[in-house]
């Protein structure tokens, strides 16, 4: 009899993505290492899960705003109908593959997390370094096996060997979100400039202490949720604005108050640099109004659908830089996480895990207690959640 572990789950047999929302428990089998008849599972590793965080696209899962056609061809190509969510994660090596520890280093025992994107090492992105646009790539817990499960099983050349006394262990399920941040930030030279960062979800605050790390001279961080700009302000953001529900025109028009008030804080320029964190049309729009000439904009948040820029010939002749975020740099994004994590006089773990995650109090979940209502409640009073997947 094969051995079954509980799994948060989506099944399209059960019309579980358009009929409902939210993640299925379910008992599923447990992964193994099948060397005879899967040859990939000599470099593959069985990790048992500590912790494993909820990310602002497993929200976007949550709600079937994000990720529909990847989610749906994914299971198609595999033939199945059942996957396992979540990818943010940190966990035990519990048996490692043959040629695991001789060509990655790691074996049974080491504490790992990982990046999410499984890349295929092969096509012209992934031989050039840049994986993370790898034309052959799954994402964990979207178009393959994800880590909201008590075991998985990851190629090892994704993991990253932590070590809990540099960074706790709720902190460590959290470099792949924080990497997002620190790859955004590193994008642009955000040194002695004035950085506006719309949406202050996990991401967004995530970037105001990169922000205030790599030397931003003003860091304004706007939301429509109120706590969420306190909380901005409580991690070193030097302003904050929330944004009024307004009579507009259209819904994707940029908000004018936040607007004139960020000119008002620029003495007239705009930011140097805006952050799109949030995935709104409006704040993409946003992002565009706010920017000086000749500034930049980080585009991360932006969710499926169409977006309407009116008036796009502004974006050219104010000469605006766009750039797209997707994932990491693996694993240069990876080596400087941890460096800001690891210093401890610079406050960042401190404020991640104190101020973000209230020290635990509130946003790490028990996996035995995970039940639809909890989350929504949740999901609703924290920008971050993670799940202690042992308890
Ligand atoms: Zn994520
Ligand atoms: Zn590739």
């Amino acid at each position: 009899m094969t051995k079954t572990i509980q799994a948060l789950t989506i099944d399209t047999a059960k019309n579980e993505w358009h009929g409902q929302k939210g993640f299925f428990k379910r008992e599923v089998s447990m992964p193994v290492l099948d060397e005879l008849n899967n040859k990939k599972d000599v470099v593959s590793v069985i990790v048992k899960v500590l912790y494993a965080g909820v990310c602002g696209s497993d929200r976007g899962m949550w709600h079937r705003q994000a990720f529909t056609d990847m989610f749906h061809n994914s299971l198609e190509k595999e033939e199945k109908k059942l996957r396992i969510v979540g990818h943010e994660f940190v966990g035990e090596v519990v048996e490692a593959g043959s040629l695991v520890e001789s060509l990655y280093g790691v074996k049974a025992g080491d504490k790992v997390s990982g990046d999410s994107h499984i890349t295929c090492g092969k096509c012209f992105q992934c031989r050039m370094g840049e994986q993370e646009v790898c034309q052959d790539q799954s994402i964990m817990g979207i178009s393959i096996d994800g880590v909201f499960a008590e075991y998985v099983k990851i190629p090892a050349k994704n993991l990253w060997v932590v070590d809990f006394d540099r960074v706790r262990p709720e902190v460590c399920a959290m470099y792949d979100p924080f990497g997002n941040a620190v790859q955004s930030l590193t994008r642009v030279d955000v040194r002695g400039a004035r950085v506006a960062i719309f949406g202050c979800g996990q991401i967004g605050l995530f970037s105001v202490l990169l922000a205030r790390q790599f030397g931003a001279a003003k860091v304004i961080a706007i939301d429509i949720n109120e706590d969420n700009v306190k909380m901005a302000l409580e991690l070193g953001a030097h302003e904050g604005i929330v944004i009024k529900p307004a009579q507009k025109e259209h819904p994707y028009d940029y908000d004018k108050e936040a607007i004139n008030e960020i000119m008002k804080l620029t003495y007239g320029k705009g930011v140097d640099v805006s952050m799109e964190m949030a995935g709104f049309n409006s704040s993409v729009n946003n992002c565009l109004e706010a920017t000086r000439f000749g500034g930049q904009v980080i585009l991360f948040g932006i969710k499926d659908g169409d977006f309407m820029i009116p008036k796009f010939s502004k974006m050219v002749m104010k000469g605006i830089t766009l750039h797209n975020i997707i994932g990491r740099q693996i694993f240069k994004t990876w080596q400087i996480a941890q460096r800001v994590l690891s210093d401890k006089t610079n406050g960042v773990q401190d404020k991640m895990w104190n101020t973000i995650m209230r020290g635990g109090d509130g946003p790490v979940i028990n996996f035995s207690e995970f039940s639809h209502e909890i989350m929504e409640e949740k999901m609703k009073k924290y920008p971050k959640l993670i799940f202690d997947m042992q308890k």
